[in-house]
C-alpha cells in the first residue's frame, strides 16, 4: 500500500483549537483504504467521524456544505491543497504528500534529458521534494527553475490540471520540463499549454516518459471530437455545482455564442458528471465548463462528443486549433 504522511498533530491541533465535536472528513478514492488510520485520531480524541462518501477529486470539490447540514463543527479534506474557496465551516487541508524520494528514479531518467535549462513541476504529493530535485539537476550540470504558482496552486512547482501557471511562469526560461509525479494527465498538460517538451518522471514506478508537444494522437482525437461535435444541432453545456468548478459566467457566454452560430444550447446543471445522467437528454454533442479533465478522461463513457470551452471556440471559427489551447479556470469565468 502506498504510504502518505497523514498530519496527525495538524489533525489534533486543529480539532483541539475548534474544539470539535463532530468532524467531516473527505477523502479521494486513493485514500479510502487509510481510514482506519485516520478514524484512529478520532476515537483517540472522542470526536465523532462522519465521512462523505461522494466522489472527491481535487480541493474544487468540498463538502463544506454537506458537513454542516450534518452538524459537523469542522470538516478535515484529504489529498488536496487548499485553492483559496470560502467554506461555511472551518476546514483543514491535509495535503497527503508521499514519502517517496525521486532521486533514483529521477538519477536513471537523466540520460533522456537532453537540454540545460529545466523548468521543475509536480503535483502537490511531492511537492516537498522540489528543492532536492532542483540541487540534484545543479549537481549535474543543469539549470533547473521553478515557476510561481498560477491561480489555483499553492506552491511554486505545483500543477493542477486546471491550472498550469507555474510551467508558463518559466516557459520562457527553460528548454523543456522535467515533471516527477504519478498519472500522465499533468505531464501533457504542461506540455501542451507551454509547447515544451517534458520528462515525466513517476517516482513511484521508477519509470519515465518523454512527452513532446506534438502529441500527435492526442491531437487527432481532439481535432476528430471538435469535427463529431461541428456537425450537431443540440448542445448542453454542463456546469457543476462543486464549490471550485462552477463557471456559470463562462457557460451562459458559450450559450450565447453557440445560439449566434445557429444551434441550440441550454445551461445542464449537475454536481458529478455522471454520463449516465446526461446521455438520456441526447443532446448531439456537450461543452463541459466543470473539472477540464473529464472530456478526457471519460471521453468513451458519454453517448456524444464533449468539448473543452476552447474547443468550442475552435469549433465556431473564433480560434485555431493548434498550438492547442489547454482548458484552465480564470477568475472571470468563475461565479
Ligand atoms: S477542477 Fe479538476 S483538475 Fe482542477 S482541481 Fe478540481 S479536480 Fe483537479
Amino acid at each position: 500500500m502506498l504510504k502518505y504522511y497523514l498530519e496527525e498533530k495538524s489533525v489534533r491541533r486543529f480539532l483541539k483549537r475548534y474544539e470539535a465535536k463532530r468532524v467531516a472528513v473527505q477523502l479521494p478514492s486513493g485514500l479510502r483504504p487509510k481510514l482506519p488510520e485516520i478514524l484512529r485520531v478520532f476515537e483517540e480524541m472522542g470526536v465523532e467521524p462522519v465521512i462523505i462518501g461522494e466522489s472527491c477529486y481535487g480541493g474544487c470539490d468540498l463538502g463544506d456544505a454537506e458537513a454542516r447540514r450534518m452538524g459537523c463543527d469542522v470538516l478535515i479534506h484529504y489529498g488536496h491543497a487548499d485553492m483559496g474557496l470560502k467554506t461555511c465551516l472551518p476546514t483543514l487541508y491535509v495535503e497527503a504528500r508521499m514519502p517517496v524520494d525521486p532521486a533514483d528514479a529521477i538519477e536513471s531518467a537523466l540520460p533522456q534529458l537532453d537540454f540545460k535549462r529545466v523548468g521543475l513541476i509536480t503535483t502537490v504529493q511531492h511537492i516537498s521534494y522540489l528543492h532536492d530535485v532542483a540541487e540534484l539537476l545543479r549537481m549535474h550540470g543543469f539549470e533547473p527553475f521553478i515557476g510561481k504558482p498560477g491561480r489555483r496552486a499553492k506552491y511554486p512547482g505545483q500543477l493542477l490540471g486546471c491550472d498550469f501557471g507555474c510551467a508558463r511562469s518559466v516557459s520562457s526560461l527553460v528548454e523543456g520540463f522535467l515533471y516527477f509525479g504519478t498519472g500522465e494527465f499533468h505531464p501533457l498538460g504542461a506540455a501542451l499549454a507551454t509547447g515544451k517538451k517534458v520528462l515525466a518522471v513517476n517516482p513511484v514506478s521508477s519509470s519515465s516518459k518523454r512527452i513532446s508537444p506534438d502529441i500527435g494522437d492526442f491531437l487527432k482525437r481532439r481535432k476528430a471530437v471538435i469535427s463529431r461535435a461541428a456537425a450537431g444541432e443540440r448542445f448542453g453545456i454542463i456546469v457543476s455545482t462543486k464549490s471550485g468548478q462552477t463557471r456559470f459566467n463562462l457557460a451562459t457566454r458559450l450559450v450565447k455564442e453557440l445560439k449566434h452560430a445557429g444551434r441550440t444550447a441550454s445551461i445542464l446543471v449537475m454536481n458529478e458528471v455522471r454520463p449516465e445522467e446526461l446521455n438520456d437528454f441526447e443532446f448531439d454533442a456537450l461543452v463541459c465548463t466543470a473539472c477540464p479533465r473529464i472530456p478526457f478522461d471519460d471521453a468513451g463513457r458519454f453517448g456524444c462528443p464533449v468539448l473543452t470551452p476552447p474547443e468550442t471556440k475552435v469549433m465556431l471559427g473564433k480560434s485555431k486549433f493548434e498550438p492547442y489551447e489547454m482548458d484552465e479556470f480564470t477568475e472571470e469565468d468563475l461565479s
